[in-house]
């Protein structure tokens, strides 16, 4: 398979990680981060555990036969936040000098005393990260304890480790200036931070450390790019090895800049960007090292060793052997530890799948070309391919019979809008709530147990059957115009749907850090998606049948089912986004032929969906709209469509929410009193909205006047005919007792209001 001359240049080569996940193979960390928080255990007991999960992660690593082993990516709660324990970054308001544990969760988790730091999503992953706070007062006193002690930690096993190091422009770019401060007048600073840390690395014998600077795949301005080579050429004077790494997209425009910086090694993925291996091998300096990220560390599939090899090829016939690294595109973090607990899984799915420790065995056999490795991967390949042939032949027939009209509701929402307002008879100022009622104790003990088995079919939907009855009742007391089921069957908005999907298959442990101790596990979309049975039409037509107010129906949208999975890589993403879009325009049918009049399908992950790169963002927009259209614009005039999304930065992206052209949208903003709204009065919004009154996310019950002022507000920009009132986003994880009086206050305020508009 492989020609000798190669072999021997493939014994050269060698293999990097560039992280790996935390949490433990069955989520260890979790449970010891938790039972600390909850007084159930010591300090101690935590750390040995952390300890513990550290040096089983270096073996395993070491075992496999890893050249380049991270350190310092392990965390106990943020790898950011560590990093400003480090370069001596934490915001003041949570005190100075060394940061002890008590204080390190203090800045991460809300508490009586303190609001924690604000978190945000790390780029286009489901991680959530803690926004560093910059201002004028920061003492950048390093502490490298941790960073030292991980190293350490891993001398006395015998690992030498590669440290990992947030970079610092990447630091600053993700941090927000307090009160307007400008984050970039810390930059000598911050620089000289770095400086002291570098050195403190290089005093302890460590020859190679890993900076990673992500921000370098995102659209730079120039002056960011200065200061890029501005810090960069300040590092330099120390003697240390740097491997720039940047991962999630291209490097594309700031490649020159990124060479210039000339550190030892650059580090690209070439499973998210293929395309840059060329033009970076043609830009690099003569010594300088390219590690190549060829295993997708942030998804589960296997990786295609055929496709890889032409790559790997290229880059060691240019640079040789010695200067070429193999690594996975990103850190593992983003992947589930290993697969050998899955035991349910199909044999065959199972077949193609990696996760972190398998991925770490194909970056190990990319590495020495193991032959049966490589025959092993053709065959699972093959395997997969072979079922994507076999894939569902009604779907592609589906989609390939696709017209214009089949994304276009019938008519244009004015004409629609009156149907509507005739066959609904709603008031003005509508009332209604986001979907989700209190998921209490007892609905979610139910639940499982009728998972488990513990409960039969019959009691589990009995108990369904009186909470939903008693819900809509207790939303018919209070006075709400528009009701809702209040989906007590679903655990979860997007594995509910998938387990009623074709073409979905669920793991038992393919867990992934979100943020701190809280981990999610996404469904798998191995294969094309279809509807074998309606998924919520029963629960939805018995709540109808209970009531003769307008019942609303409530769907998780394609690009939110989407962007909560782990999606297959065989097609373009847009295809399954449409195919998922299908099965629910199959669902919207349904519940409009029982009767529904009001269908709401949820997209909160529209935004998060966005590339990286702004030139990206239009390609991306126009087919994840389109699947909302797909899955909604089945049904007639009088069926009302509602979208809703949770709150994030919406003003960028207002022209695509305008063209899922949904009849009415319902957005989180009694945070930000109706601050969004300054962005429908500059783009004017056409179609009917209900800006969130009230934050759902504490229990504090707002009073009628608090929620009156706000509707006020947004009546200065929308017309009355426009506004719908609602909570900013669904009651699940809140109580009843306080859910009950926040919406009779709701419906007062509205009541008040509507008596005002037609005085
Ligand atoms: N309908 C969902 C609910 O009410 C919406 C959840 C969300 O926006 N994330 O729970
Ligand atoms: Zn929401």
């Amino acid at each position: 398979m492989v020609a000798d001359s190669k072999t021997s240049h493939f014994e050269k080569l060698r293999s990097a990680n560039l992280g790996f996940p935390r949490m433990g193979r069955q989520r260890e960390l979790k449970f010891a981060l938790e039972g600390y928080w909850a007084g159930k255990r010591t300090e101690q007991e935590l750390l040995d555990t952390a300890s513990a999960l550290r040096k089983e992660h270096w073996k395993l690593q070491q075992a496999a036969g890893i050249h380049f082993i991270p350190s310092n990516d392990f965390s106990l709660y943020d790898q950011v936040l560590d990093a400003l324990v480090l370069v001596g970054a934490t915001p003041e308001r949570f005190g100075n000098g060394p940061v002890t544990l008590e204080r390190y969760f203090a800045m991460a988790r809300n508490c009586r005393e303190q609001t924690a730091m604000e978190m945000t999503k790390w780029f286009d992953t489901n991680y959530h990260y803690l926004v560093p706070e910059w201002s004028a007062g920061i003492s950048f006193q390093i502490d490298t304890t941790k960073l030292l002690g991980e190293v350490r930690e891993a001398h006395s096993l015998g690992i030498e480790t590669r440290p990992v190091l947030i970079g610092p422009l990447t630091l600053l770019l993700l941090g927000k200036g307090v009160d307007g401060f400008d984050p970039m007048m810390l930059l000598p600073k911050l620089t000289a931070a770095y400086k002291r840390i570098l050195k403190a690395l290089v005093a302890e014998g460590i020859k190679w450390i890993q900076i990673d600077e992500p921000m370098l795949v995102t659209d730079l301005e120039a002056s960011a790019r200065d200061a890029y080579r501005q810090v960069y050429a300040e590092l330099k004077s120390v003697p240390l090895n740097l491997m720039l790494t940047t991962y999630f997209d291209s490097v594309g425009d700031n490649l020159q800049t990124a060479i210039e910086l000339d550190t030892a090694g650059l580090h690209i993925d070439v499973v998210r960007a293929p395309e840059q291996l060329r033009v970076t091998l043609g830009a690099l300096k003569p010594e300088q090292i390219l590690s190549v990220g060829c295993v997708e560390g942030r998804n589960i599939w296997l990786t295609d060793f055929s496709s890889v090899t032409p790559l790997l090829d290229e880059a060691v016939s240019q640079l040789g052997p010695d200067r070429v690294l193999i690594a996975p595109s990103c850190s593992l973090l983003h992947a589930p530890h290993d697969l050998r607990s899955e035991v349910k899984l199909s044999p065959r799915i199972k077949g193609w799948l990696r996760f972190a420790e398998e991925k770490l065995a194909e970056i190990v056999a990319l590495t020495s070309h193991d032959e049966a490795a490589y025959q092993a991967n053709a065959a699972a390949v093959a395997d997969r391919g072979v079922a994507e042939t076999t894939s569902n032949p009604k779907v592609r027939t589906a989609l390939a019979a696709l017209q214009d009209q089949d994304f276009r509701r019938r008519s244009p929402y004015p004409q629609r809008a009156l149907v509507q307002r005739k066959e609904l008879g709603l008031p003005l100022l509508p009332t209604t709530t986001i979907g989700s009622f209190p998921q209490t104790a007892e609905v979610r003990k139910h639940r499982a147990a009728a998972k488990h088995g513990h409960e039969t079919v019959e009691t589990y939907e009995a108990f369904l059957k009186e909470t939903i009855a008693q819900c809509i009742r207790e939303q018919e007391r209070i006075g709400l115009d528009v009701l809702v089921h209040g989906e007590f069957e679903r655990n979860d908005m997007v594995e509910y749907f998938a387990e009623f999907l074709d073409g979905f298959a669920f793991t038992e442990n393919g867990w992934v850090q979100s943020y701190g101790s809280r981990c999610v596990k996404p469904p798998v979309i191995y294969g094309d998606v279809s509807r074998p049975a309606p998924m919520t039409l029963k629960w939805t037509d018995y709540a109808r049948s209970l009531t003769s107010r307008p019942l609303k129906g409530m769907l998780t949208g394609p690009i939110t089912i989407l962007q909560w999975s782990f999606v297959r890589n065989d097609i373009p993403r847009r295809q399954t986004a449409w195919q998922i879009a299908l099965a629910l325009r199959d669902e919207v049918e349904d519940l409009e032929a029982a009767g529904i009049r009001i269908i709401q399908v949820d997209e909160p992950a529209l935004r998060e969906g966005l590339p990286l790169r702004c030139a990206d963002w239009p390609a991306y927009l126009e087919w994840a709209v389109k699947a909302f259209k797909l899955a909604t614009s089945g049904v007639g005039d009088e069926t009302q469509i509602h979208t809703h999304m949770c709150y994030c930065e919406f003003e960028d992206i207002l022209p695509s929410i305008a063209a899922l052209d949904a009849d009415v949208i319902s957005m989180e903003s009694a945070r930000s009193r109706m601050e969004l709204l300054e962005a429908f009065r500059a783009h004017k919004y056409p179609n009917e909205i209900g800006p969130g009154v009230y934050d759902i996310h504490s229990p504090r019950v707002p009073s009628a006047d608090e929620m009156r002022e706000l509707l006020t507000l947004a009546l200065d920009v929308l017309k009355p005919e426009q506004v719908w009132v609602n909570p900013d986003c669904g009651l699940k994880t809140r109580g009843w007792p306080e859910t009950v009086s926040a919406l009779e206050n709701m419906c007062r305020a509205a009541s008040e209001l509507r008596v005002q508009i037609s005085a």
